[in-house]
């Protein structure tokens, strides 16, 4: 794809030089006898849009909420924009965003007032404050939302004043836990916009997502993630390999096998 060649032309010989936006060392995690992250690696390039895939279960959202300081691993180090996130957790902070996934907001607070208060939570000054929420209510499509409580928001109404509170402070990495789940293909364009202007300016995205047509079209960089191991981590192209799409390498890599319905659900849609 043109778009990925240039971007990995426009940000190779930095991103390799510079200390990446995620360095994960030996992450596991255990949940009584399962085992959810099991000795993660991973090195996420600063300054690129990437995607952390695998099938349900795999471990995506333990991983991410370890990555962003809301879920204590069991061992492992992370560090994140240079920092550690366990020893040195205001750093790392102040320095990014997050859409989590069943992400918990103020109900009884209008989606201005929800912002009014992150920009403050940040310490931001209050007429910055206005001044982004103004831009990111706009450009959303949340302006004639604003003054509306949370708690009557639709599922990507939440999505999208979720993200401005994540981008309110502009940080350096932005985590996003399947962004486009429930939100409806304008709104998704939206998003995209927003965070393809995000990541053009030297910013980091990494979202958790299992619509891989999603992952190639958006990401230059690819995780992929299977019974809580990496099975793959590189570029979009390295990732793909010879495969003809992402979902095809994606298939090849976590092992699916078509399951033959056929003989296992042959009760269905037969004669009554
Ligand atoms: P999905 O795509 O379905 O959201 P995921 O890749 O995000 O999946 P996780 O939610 O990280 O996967 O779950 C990884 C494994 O850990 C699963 O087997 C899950 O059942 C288990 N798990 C996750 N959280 C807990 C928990 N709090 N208690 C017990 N088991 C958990």
């Amino acid at each position: 794809m043109a778009r990925d060649q240039e971007r990995d032309q426009a940000v190779a010989p930095t991103a390799s030089a510079a200390e990446p936006a995620v360095r994960v060392e030996g992450l596991w995690k255990r949940f009584g006898e399962q085992i959810a992250v099991a000795g993660i690696d991973l090195d996420l390039p600063a300054g690129r849009f990437i995607g952390l895939v695998g099938p349900n279960g795999a471990g995506k959202t333990t991983t991410l909420s370890m990555v962003t300081g809301l879920l204590r691993p069991d061992q492992g180090r992370i560090r994140v924009a240079g920092h550690d996130v366990w020893s040195d957790p205001v750093a790392v902070k102040s320095r990014i965003g997050v859409l989590p996934e069943g992400l918990r907001l103020f109900e009884r607070l209008s989606g201005r007032e929800l912002l009014g208060y992150t920009g403050r939570l940040r310490g931001l000054p209050g007429t910055e404050v206005d001044k982004r929420a103004t831009q990111l209510l706009d450009v959303l499509g949340l302006a004639d939302a604003q003054h509306k409580l949370v708690v009557d928001y639709s599922t990507g109404m939440r999505k999208k004043i979720g993200l401005a509170a994540a981008l309110l402070h502009n940080p350096e990495v932005l985590f996003l836990d399947e962004p486009f789940e429930g939100v409806d293909p304008v709104s998704a364009q939206t998003i995209r916009g927003v965070l393809e202007r995000y990541t053009d300016s030297g910013a980091t995205v990494v979202f958790s997502s299992h619509v891989m047509e999603l992952v190639e079209s958006l990401c230059d960089w690819v995780a992929v993630l299977a019974g809580g191991r990496i099975r793959a981590q590189g570029t979009l192209a390295e990732v793909r390999g010879d495969a003809p799409s992402l979902q095809s390498a994606f298939l090849e890599l976590v092992g699916a096998r078509e399951r033959d319905a056929g003989e296992h659900l042959d009760w269905l849609g037969g004669a009554r």
